[in-house]
């Protein structure tokens, strides 16, 4: 049994972390400002003796003795991270060193959750992971990107610097239960709008691409990254290959609905990537892990979801 911290784990991944890690019989310290996330998220996990929940900003040190830490406290929707930008980046860059600083006084190993989006809108395609990235620094998702940048510059820092065990993960775009009706990410817009036969909201073309992951094969990379020897550093890429248009992800969301919705065109958002596909042989030969559940069945799971949630 480990004593785990897991920031950010009352959010839609950090939730589905703590449970696996319980479910594992492990000691969970989740460490959450409720921004995103909610008591709800981590309910079925309050009376359990081994899950302890602190209200806490990150930006704030942090001690308590720790054999291992996964830092994802970050809002990671658009709209939540330029709600307030100039927190976004503090949350991302103090975040990471006061969770650093955890990891070195305790010497525990600990795992950062970054991101595709250090990819930028991409020119190399599928992306790989000693690709650097085209990130706009000024533009209005910059307060996620490069914070998400920074927080990779400071694992890598405090390795080369203190001999911190580190691991560095880029999830790219991960769906499924827990999250947010109202968040504003294509999955859960799509679901909750064809549920309600509302107007499904394409912007731009539609004809951008994104690569969509379920939420399970995501965690199952996250704890054999974890698990790996201490040489394997990262970053590695954890994401699902397949990539969709948004109008294909759009008609497959309506077929499986059987929805009466229709599409509507808004305008793209500035700075969006047109295109995002995960290169993932490094997790397959590091891991040996690949993605097991594709979107038709991982739709399913969220429709019933949010089905649910509405009733
Ligand atoms: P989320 O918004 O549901 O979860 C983020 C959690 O962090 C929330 O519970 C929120 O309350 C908490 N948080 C935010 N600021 C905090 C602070 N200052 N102190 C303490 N807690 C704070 O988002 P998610 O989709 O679960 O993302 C989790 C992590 O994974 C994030 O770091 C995100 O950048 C990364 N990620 C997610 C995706 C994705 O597609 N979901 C893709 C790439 C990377
Ligand atoms: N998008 C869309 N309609 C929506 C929400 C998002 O067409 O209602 C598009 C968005 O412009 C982007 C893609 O879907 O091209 C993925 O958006 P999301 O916010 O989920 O993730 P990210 O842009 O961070 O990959």
């Amino acid at each position: 049994m480990k004593n785990i911290l897991v920031s950010g784990g009352a959010g839609f991944i950090g939730s589905h972390l703590c449970t696996r890690l319980i479910n594992e019989g492990h000691k969970v310290i989740c460490l959450d400002n409720l921004f995103t996330g909610s008591k709800e998220n981590i309910a079925h996990l309050e009376g359990n003796s081994r899950f302890e929940f602190v209200q806490f900003d990150v930006e704030n040190p942090y001690e308590s003795d720790v054999d291992e830490i996964y830092n994802l406290a970050c809002p990671a929707s658009p709209i939540h991270y330029q709600y307030d930008a100039i927190k976004t980046i503090k949350t991302s860059v103090l975040g990471a060193i006061n969770m650093l600083e955890l990891a070195k006084n305790t010497k525990a190993k600990i795992l950062q959750a970054s991101t595709s989006e250090i990819y930028g809108d991409p020119v190399v395609h599928p992306q790989v992971e000693d690709y650097w990235g085209n990130v706009n620094p000024i533009g209005i998702r910059s307060c996620y990107d490069e914070g998400k940048r920074c927080a990779e510059t400071l694992f890598m820092d405090y390795h080369r610097q203190n001999g911190l065990r580190i691991k560095i993960i880029r999830i790219f775009n991960t769906y499924g239960p827990r999250m947010l009706p109202n968040d504003g990410r294509v999955v859960s817009n799509f679901v909750v709008q064809a549920l309600k036969n509302q107007d499904i909201t394409i912007y731009g073309s539609g004809k951008q691409t994104r690569s969509f992951q379920y939420v399970d094969d995501l965690i199952e990379g996250m704890i054999r990254t974890m698990n790996t020897d201490d040489e394997f550093i990262g970053p590695v890429n954890l994401g699902n290959p397949h990539e969709f248009s948004i109008l294909e992800l759009a008609e497959k969301v309506i077929a499986l609905t059987n929805s009466k919705s229709k599409l509507i065109f808004k305008p793209l958002p500035h700075d969006d990537p047109k295109q995002r596909q995960p290169d993932i042989t490094l997790a397959k030969a590091k891991l040996g892990w690949e993605p097991t559940i594709e979107l038709d069945e991982g739709l399913r799971h969220i429709i019933e979801y949010f089905k649910e949630y509405q009733s």
